[in-house]
């Protein structure tokens, strides 16, 4: 849970230095347009000037239309005017277009001492924030004015205009992003549903293993009371039933045990211990099991203490898991226990010589009900918690689970626990 609020925090601080370096780009990229804008615009303005130095239809109109001057045509002064506003824009509007300008504009042609003034058929609000750029003209249209004269340029919302050019880069960025997020969303989501039905799946089979519990000992106390009436002949189907129900109960304990685990971390008390004697109790047990079942088994551990912190119930449960699937997947069982002091560590290694473990399924035998899918193991019967449960013991006692395992010659299970430095 807290592994997955980091995760969350991590995720947001990156979204939002994305979104922080994106405004960054886009600054500099809005600063960049601008430069290129004016760097546009000069030489547009160039090229204006240069056109309307000479003599030629537009600067003849204009001219006319400035001087109020209505000779040679047969149209009213206002209409030479309004004709040469919209001319002069629509030249204005292709030279622009021509040097990559294609926003709205509009001008003013003015003279110096303001005698006249010949306005863009559109007009800005002057409250508005305008860019203006002035072209001192040369040539005719000054002479045919007898004035100085200025061709002035007007933009505005240039902000606006540079940004839609950049729209290219920042839509797609900020669609993108937010695809991210809205997986990252959905990917959290279905994790939390997740989770949600493994632990309402969790709670369901211990609250089930609860409830075995009672008619199993039931039936332990039942079948005790009948053993002293039964005559001998049916002793044996007592004994079996008394070696299920035993059986039962060990599973039931088995899946408790884990459920504790994981439900009640805090139940788990680690405490210094010095585990030589457990060990040693355990391999006398294992040893004497196996006299009894045709198994050789041999056992070697390092001289001195093995002072480590443990829940020692829980570590000798996990030793024994161990040793029991050592038995269980081998033919003619030869287990061997081996412990000893390695760097710090405690290394308890036990191996065997049975059908071995591929290496598709070495991690995955540490899962939760996971077992080896072939037939001959699934003659052994099993839940596939042995080793999920041994993983959640060595991990609560910062140690570590290792397997080695070659198909058909056997495995080495090795669990390393954390020795306490001894002064
Ligand atoms: P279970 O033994 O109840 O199936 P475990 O969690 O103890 O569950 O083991 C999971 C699987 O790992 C087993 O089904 C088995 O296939 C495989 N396995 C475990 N230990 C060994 C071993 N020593 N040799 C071969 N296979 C093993």
């Amino acid at each position: 849970m807290k592994r997955r609020s980091v995760y969350i925090v991590i995720f947001i601080v990156a979204i939002l230095g994305l979104f922080f370096i994106q405004y960054k780009y886009l600054k500099i990229g809005v600063s960049l347009a601008t430069v290129q804008f004016k760097k546009n615009i000069d030489v547009a303005s160039k090229n204006i000037k240069n056109d309307l130095a000479d003599e030629n239809q537009l600067t003849f109109l204009v001219g006319k239309a400035i001087t109020n001057d209505d000779t040679n045509f047969k149209l009213s002064i206002d209409s030479i005017q309004d004709a040469s506003k919209y001319f002069l824009k629509d030249f204005i509007s292709y030279r622009l277009k021509l040097n990559g300008i294609d926003t709205d504009f509009s001008y003013r042609l003015i003279a110096k001492d303001s005698s006249f003034s010949l306005k863009s058929p559109n007009q800005f609000n002057t409250s508005e924030n305008l860019l203006t750029f002035p072209i001192q003209l040369k040539g005719y249209l000054p002479e045919t004015a007898g004035k100085d004269t200025l061709l002035e340029l007007q933009f505005k919302n240039i902000n606006s205009y540079l940004l839609s050019q950049l729209n290219g880069l920042t839509i797609p960025s900020l669609l993108f992003m937010l695809i991210i997020i809205i997986i990252f969303i959905w990917f959290l989501r279905s994790i939390y549903w997740q989770r949600q039905v493994i632990t309402t799946t969790n709670s369901f089979i211990n609250n089930l293993t609860h409830e075995l519990k009672t008619p199993v000992f039931s039936i332990n106390l039942a079948s005790k009371m009948l053993e002293k009436d039964l005559d001998t002949t049916k002793k044996p189907l007592l004994k079996i039933i008394r070696q299920q129900t035993e059986r039962l109960n060990k599973h039931i304990d088995k899946v408790l045990e884990l459920g504790k685990l994981e439900f009640q971390p805090k139940l788990f008390n680690l405490k210094k211990t010095d585990f030589k004697p457990n060990l040693i109790e355990i391999c006398q047990n294992f040893e004497t099991l196996s006299n009894l079942n045709n198994i050789t088994f041999t056992y070697n551990l390092e001289e001195g203490s093995f002072l480590i912190k443990s829940e020692i119930n829980h570590l000798e449960n996990a030793i024994s898991n161990i040793l029991d699937n050592a038995q269980k997947y081998s033919e003619n069982p030869i287990i061997k226990l081996n412990a000893s002091k390695h760097k710090n560590q405690l290394l308890i290694s036990i191996s065997d010589n049975g059908v071995g473990i591929n290496k598709k399924d070495k991690d995955l035998i540490f899962k939760k009900y996971y077992r080896v899918s072939n037939e001959d193991v699934h003659k052994v019967k099993g839940y596939g918690l042995g080793l999920s449960y041994v993983k959640e013991v060595v991990k609560k006692h910062k140690g570590k689970v290792k397997i080695d395992s070659n198909v058909g010659v056997g495995t080495i299970v090795t669990i390393f626990i954390p020795l306490i430095h001894e002064k």
